[in-house]
């Protein structure tokens, strides 16, 4: 590296619909920005196809500070595809994913900086103790998803751990390497390991705008969660079908004997209803779960970009990825 070039702090910041927390989100971000004198910055937001404003304030935004870059998809991709794409466009040795609300504190990106550049981690990672603000039926599945997800999967998810972490650049590598097309960021962060330094933090509130995320969305996205760092749907297939197998052989010897001892009087027409449905269920259930991962294995087979950049003030943007 030249003499003095200082090295480079990339932030990353998935945008959908944030015309109104954009302007508050630059303003207290550039602040601690501003005080941290080591790293230059540049700030990467992505315009995940927002409806409203978002890209005409990113576009004001770059034109006063030069750090700023902006990139706008085609439609919208969804924030893991943001993601993605701000961590394939950022060229910092440090890079920072935030969200555009201000739920993630900008004053805690210094202590992660520190953690991460003097001390010996790769990465610092900020977790919610507090779900306070949140609505009680989604907390209660987000703590039984992760109590799911950690007894099946070959990777532990904390809970109350998001996206908001600074990496070396090493790491951010290793992330893009994984260029799966359903992508759970939660997972691939902690599939690729490295030491991580965790921060905890009380949990904040929106400061404008509306979450994007309705309970089905969430639900669709623990499922695809589990369904991409697991194989433990599949075997619960298998297991299913030896115990029944089992316990078919010993009703077919209990019919054999008792046909033995007290002959055939024609009856059991509630039983074989019950057995006939009972067997369609599981086999249906079993064939939809079978059918999850071709479908999700078909759509991977496509190999489809990831994002699509519609405008951009990078000239260097890999466009589609
Ligand atoms: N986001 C995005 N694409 C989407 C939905 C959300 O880029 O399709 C961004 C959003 O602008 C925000 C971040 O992802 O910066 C987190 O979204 P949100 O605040 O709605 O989620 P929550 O904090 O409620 O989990
Ligand atoms: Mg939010």
């Amino acid at each position: 590296m030249a003499k003095n070039k200082k090295e480079l702090l990339s932030v990353i910041v998935p945008c959908y619909n944030e015309e109104e927390a954009l302007p508050l989100f630059y303003e207290e971000t550039v602040k601690v920005l501003n005080t941290l004198e080591d790293v230059d910055y540049e700030i990467i937001f992505v315009d995940d196809g927002s409806k409203d404003k978002t890209i005409d304030k990113m576009m004001n935004l770059s034109r006063e500070d030069k750090n700023v870059k902006y990139f706008s998809f085609s439609r919208n991709f969804g924030k893991e595809s943001a993601m993605y794409a701000g961590l394939y466009n950022a060229d910092g040795d440090y890079v920072v994913i935030m969200d555009a609300d201000l739920q993630h504190p900008p004053v805690m990106i210094a202590e992660m900086l520190n953690a991460v550049k003097y001390g010996e981690y790769d990465v610092a990672a900020a977790r919610r103790v507090t779900r306070d603000g949140d609505n009680k039926i989604t907390t209660f599945f987000a703590r039984t998803f992760y109590k799911i997800i950690n007894s099946i999967s070959e990777v532990e998810m904390m809970d109350g751990a998001g996206d908001f972490r600074l990496m070396r650049r090493n790491v951010v590598d290793a992330i893009l390497s994984m260029s799966e097309y359903y992508r759970f960021s939660k997972g691939i962060f902690s599939w690729v390991g490295y030491k991580t330094y965790w921060i905890e933090y009380e949990n904040v509130d929106r400061v404008a705008g509306t979450t994007s995320w309705s309970f089905m969305g969430l639900l669709k996205y623990a499922i695809d969660g589990i369904m991409n760092f697991s194989l433990a749907p599949l075997n619960m297939c298998t297991i299913m079908g030896v115990i029944l197998m089992i316990s078919s052989f010993v009703y077919l010897l209990f019919i054999v004997v008792k046909y033995a001892i007290y002959g055939d009087p024609v009856a059991g027409w509630p039983t074989l209803m019950c057995v006939i449905l009972i067997l369609g269920g599981i086999v249906l259930l079993n064939l939809g779960i079978i059918g999850q991962y071709v479908g999700k294995t078909y759509m991977e087979s496509k190999g489809r970009p990831h994002y699509i950049i519609s405008k951009t003030n990078d000239k260097d943007a890999k466009k589609v990825k």
